[in-house]
């Protein structure tokens, strides 16, 4: 059996059975780690000896007789935003560079306890913001199907990981698409939980009325299995709903669409997608309709300025939550020499610890939210904000989930879209509304593009506190295409020759 290339839940199985230890199984990942991550990059910073020491302590317990949690000893990719002890948490920026925090997120803490094994901080974009992870300050993450593009971002560290076999489980969080676009973009499954269903206390904020932390995987079955592990009521997050759980894995093992009406949200496709991504797409719904769902189609007018208003409400609450890097509390300082002010230093620390992206939304920000242009600007795009609500609403009164591509494209070059914003920004077209409304999505691979060969995913969306819908309908369609390509999408990137160098092989 190839310990890389086994579901989280399997190998949840065979530790609990005790047909392989923790150690083992974690040994395994640091390996591949070791073999593969100087070409894709996908980590930050790795424990060996933690990972290697939460693996023992799994299997301490269980050689002890104690009843496992459903992931213990199984391996994570953590996103380096959420904070950790005993690891540095930079955000992929400069300026938090030699921090490590003396807390842990409740997210990192409720890992620990189910005795899933940490194995390291994944890349991202700087304090998430990006598509690519080319605005990490560090390095560019590469995509295991094609190491000249990009693995997708915020969060692109995480989903090659998971791509690359070197994490059977990864986390992230999405402000805007930061957790499904990647996913999309890598052949892998990602989740943006319902806004307030993960709690957000200890992870570093970019946009506090949209940041969602949520459960990227292999499988829609292993990341509902991780969202039943990081999701619940917090009273450390003043925005957390305090509502039991939705059953997101019995939904995952249902994985039953019979009845169901799904929406084709109309506006979500057309100019500016890529033909082999809404050929797939469609073939996707022809699936579903086969599985006994209804497909109908419907109108969100209010999404085509959904883009528009994340860009004012975004980089307003980026202004603000990025105050904090003074320089005096965390991270770098520059030019503490005595002579400056501590005003100067502010100025020098920031000035050389933020990229060019924070730079723009924290200069974008401040102007939206100044007197003058308030009403104009940060006004206005919190009255779009209720507008494509009430599109939800009125979606969701007619159905009961609503579907569109992902990303409009498949993975682009790397350095492809770094001189233009606004083409790096339409990566998120897609995924933007859901975290405007705060309601959920998926994205899901539905094949490979004709066109390029790359992963294409398949967003569904459902209405706030109703998560367990985008399991039903995604582990609906993943066993369907499964069965059709005799295999996931990653086994075919495995057993390509271009995958060859992940170095996992065949195991079929
Ligand atoms: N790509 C989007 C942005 O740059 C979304 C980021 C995110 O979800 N963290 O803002």
């Amino acid at each position: 059996m190839s310990l890389l290339r086994t579901s989280a839940a399997d190998l949840a199985g065979v530790i609990a059975s005790g047909e392989v230890s923790a150690r083992e199984v974690t040994q395994a990942h640091l390996d591949q780690i070791q073999a593969v991550d100087g070409s894709v990059k996908a980590f930050l910073h790795v424990d060996a000896e933690g990972a290697l020491a939460a693996a023992d302590a799994v299997d301490a317990r269980r050689a002890a007789g104690e009843a496992l949690s459903p992931l213990a000893g199984v391996p994570l990719a953590m996103k380096d935003i959420f904070t950790i002890t005993g690891m540095p948490t930079t955000c992929g920026s400069r300026i938090l560079e030699g921090w490590s925090p003396p807390y842990s997120s409740t997210i990192a803490e409720k890992l620990r306890a189910a005795g899933v094994v940490v194995l390291g901080k994944t890349n991202m974009d700087e304090f998430a913001m990006g598509s690519s992870t080319e605005n990490s300050g560090f390095f560019t993450t590469h995509n295991p199907w094609d190491n000249d593009r990009v693995p997708g971002g915020s969060g692109g560290g995480s989903a090659a990981s998971l791509a690359a076999f070197e994490a059977p489980l990864a986390i992230g969080t999405d402000t805007g698409g930061s957790i499904r676009q990647p996913a999309s973009v890598t052949g892998t499954v990602g989740v943006k939980p319902t806004y307030g269903g993960t709690s957000r206390y200890g992870v570093v904020a970019m946009a506090s009325s949209l940041d969602t932390p949520g459960p990227c995987a292999r499988t829609v079955l292993d990341a509902a299995l991780l969202h039943s592990v990081i999701a619940g009521h917090d009273p450390r997050d003043s925005t957390s709903i305090d509502a039991p759980v939705p059953d997101v894995v019995g939904a995952a093992r249902a994985a039953d669409v019979t009845g169901m009406r799904i929406g084709v949200v109309k506006e979500l496709g057309g100019e500016g997608y890529q033909p082999g991504v809404e050929q797939r797409f469609s073939e996707a719904l022809a699936v579903l309709e086969s599985l006994g769902a209804e497909i109908v189609e419907v109108s969100c007018p209010s999404f085509e300025y959904a883009l528009a208003a994340y860009y004012l409400i975004m980089p307003s609450e980026v202004s603000s939550n990025l105050a904090r890097f003074d320089a005096m509390r965390y991270g770098l300082r520059v030019g503490d020499d005595g002579v400056n002010s501590t005003e100067e230093v502010m100025n020098l620390t920031r000035g050389a610890g933020f990229g060019a992206e924070a730079k723009r939304r924290i200069i974008l920000g401040t102007y939206a939210l100044s007197s003058g242009y308030y009403d104009a600007y940060y006004g206005s795009a919190q009255k779009v904000r209720t507008l494509i609500k009430r599109d939800f609403d009125a979606a969701f009164a007619r159905t009961d989930v609503l579907v569109s591509p992902s990303t409009p494209t498949t993975a682009f070059r790397i350095g492809e879209r770094t001189a233009d914003p606004l083409a790096m920004y339409k990566a998120d077209l897609c995924t933007i509304p859901s975290n405007l409304a705060g309601n959920c999505g998926i994205s899901v691979p539905c094949g490979l593009s004709p066109d390029d060969g790359l992963p294409v995913g398949f967003q569904v969306m459902a209405p706030v506190m109703a998560d367990d819908r985008l399991y039903r309908v995604a582990a609906a369609l993943e066993a369907e295409l499964t069965k059709r390509w005799g295999g996931t999408l990653l086994d075919h990137l495995a057993d390509s020759p271009s995958g060859a160098y992940l170095g996992v092989g065949s195991m079929r």
